[in-house]
Parts: C-alpha cells; sequence; structure tokens
C-alpha cells in the first residue's frame, strides 16, 4: 500500500499522536510540551518534550526523539512502515482510497439518495462506505452496502429495502453467513486503547463512525463464535451496545455472557425505551467511550 510520508508529516500533529494513547503532557513554553515519557514510563517530570513548531518529540533520558513515526515506533515496538501504515489508517481511512478487491467488477451505485439522506448519510459518506442505491440486479431498489473483510477484501452486498412494505428488509446473498462477518472491521486497528462499539445494524453503526467513533456491526441482535474470535484477534476494548427494544435487551444478556466466556473486555450498555444506537448524540457516546479507554 502507499503511503505518503511526506503528507502524513506535514498534516498530523504529535499531539493527535498522543491523543490516540490517551497521554497528556503539561504546557511548558509557547510552543513546547514536557511530561514523564511515555515510551519507557519513567518518573522523571521532564524526560519527555515535545516541540509543537517543529512536530518533534524527544525523550532526554533514553528514548531518543524523532517525528510522528518515530513516536509510534518506539512506542509499539514497530517497523517504520507498520507505523506509517498505523497512522495512515488511523487518519486517512484506507477504504476510500483503496478499492476493495472483486469491487470493479461488481454493481453500479448512485451515492446520493433521500433514502440515505434521511438515515443521515450524505453523498460524501456514502462514497467513503460505497454504500449507495442500487438500479439494476440482485440488490434492485435496494440500497447496497459492501461487507469487506479485514483483509480488505468484498466479500459480499447487503441489499437493504426501502420502502417498508419490501421483503426481506435485509437482503443477503444465498451463500452469505452474516454470522461470520462483522460490518466494518476493515476499519478496526488492532491494539488501540479507543474502545470499539459492537452494534446491531448498520446504520447504527455508520452513526458512530460519522461522529468518530470505532464501531462495528453485527448484523443482527446475536453475536456469534466466529465474531467473537475476531474480535479476540484484534484485542481492544468493547462496547456491546444493542437496540433499546425487548429483542435488544434479551440478545444483550446472551452476548453479555459469550463474551465474558471469551474474556473480552467488554462494557454492556443497555438501551431503555426503544432506543437504538443510531438515535444517540455525540456527548453521550463520548461518555461511554471515555469510560472504556484502555489509558
Ligand atoms: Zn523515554
Amino acid at each position: 500500500m502507499y503511503l505518503d510520508i511526506e503528507r502524513m508529516k506535514k498534516e498530523i500533529p504529535m499531539t493527535h499522536i498522543l491523543a490516540l494513547y490517551g497521554i497528556t503532557l503539561r504546557q511548558a513554553g509557547e510552543d513546547r510540551l514536557a511530561g514523564c515519557c511515555p515510551i519507557h514510563h519513567g518518573d522523571n517530570q521532564n524526560a519527555f518534550q515535545v516541540n509543537l513548531l517543529k512536530n518533534l518529540f524527544h525523550c532526554f533520558t533514553r528514548c531518543g526523539g524523532g517525528s510522528i513515526f518515530d513516536f509510534v515506533m518506539k512506542k509499539e515496538n514497530l517497523s517504520f512502515y507498520q507505523a506509517g501504515l498505523k497512522i495512515w489508517k488511523t487518519f486517512y481511512n484506507t477504504s476510500h482510497h483503496e478499492t476493495p478487491q472483486h469491487q470493479t467488477s461488481t454493481i453500479k451505485l448512485q451515492y446520493h439518495h433521500p433514502y440515505l439522506c434521511q438515515r443521515g448519510i450524505d453523498e460524501k459518506m456514502a462514497r467513503y462506505f460505497r454504500i449507495g442505491y442500487s438500479h439494476a440486479g440482485l440488490m434492485k431498489n435496494r440500497i447496497a452496502i459492501p461487507i469487506i473483510d479485514r483483509n480488505n477484501k468484498l466479500i459480499a452486498y447487503c441489499g437493504r429495502a426501502i420502502g417498508s412494505h419490501t421483503s426481506p428488509k435485509y437482503l443477503f446473498p444465498r451463500n452469505f453467513n452474516k454470522s461470520k462477518h462483522l460490518f466494518n472491521i476493515q476499519n478496526i486497528l488492532p491494539s488501540s486503547p479507543k474502545p470499539v462499539f459492537i452494534v446491531e445494524g448498520f446504520f447504527d453503526c455508520l452513526h458512530l463512525l460519522k461522529l468518530g467513533f470505532d464501531a462495528v456491526a453485527l448484523m443482527g441482535n446475536s453475536i456469534s463464535q466466529y465474531q467473537l474470535e475476531i474480535l479476540k484477534q484484534l484485542d481492544r476494548a468493547y462496547i456491546l451496545m444493542l437496540d433499546g427494544d425487548e429483542a435488544g435487551r434479551k440478545s444483550m444478556q446472551k452476548a453479555k455472557q459469550l463474551i465474558k466466556q471469551e474474556n473480552l473486555v467488554c462494557k454492556p450498555v443497555y438501551l431503555v425505551d426503544v432506543i437504538e444506537p443510531e438515535s444517540l448524540e455525540y456527548d453521550f457516546l463520548k461518555v461511554l467511550e471515555s469510560e472504556s479507554s484502555r489509558y
């Protein structure tokens, strides 16, 4: 994958990188921050300094210094390319730039559509996720939503019915087993301190993503062993938040037990009064996120 190193160097401030790890420093001059070194974790309050103008850091005790890439390399013990890839994926989200395999051979979509607008998905976001209205084929007169695996490979499309009278509401290809996949899994980076919301539906998930949260959708209200396995491999903290209807609350109980058995770090959040995650506001979600953050 091509990484625009110069662009990242120019556009991403060190403070954004530090925020990724939940690191806070104190102001130590007009364009300088200082604190304990978050790499070697000493207790010298001045060991670690950031020059905001030059966008560089330095640990005066033992870690040395450098750019945003050096920081991620040292912090996570990664190669230059791995660190670059992580930053690129975090800040520029590759699904926009990269065409998943097989994608070109599939359906033509209309990205601006009243139904999508109504669900809060503007054209820009629709293009980004390649979600659009399909005029023809299996997904005819439906909103086609691509399901992509962790290797950025297109697995299938789900066709969401537009009218309330069309059945089924969600149309999947016959050979597709939705319990083996998670929507938006391709955008979840391993081992980040930010928790990942687990929700039921595509539009719940998209709502969270739009507000800047990490989220995946189960594409239903139950969690399978396959899905748990994928989540386990990612080594993240999770927030389980299914719909606030009766079915959703029952599923929460069941999913909670399965998650516990797998020893995932997961906080269950029970919604009430038929509330869906799609209707939740930023501030509420932000509180949940910070409560479950690992750092
Ligand atoms: Zn250090």
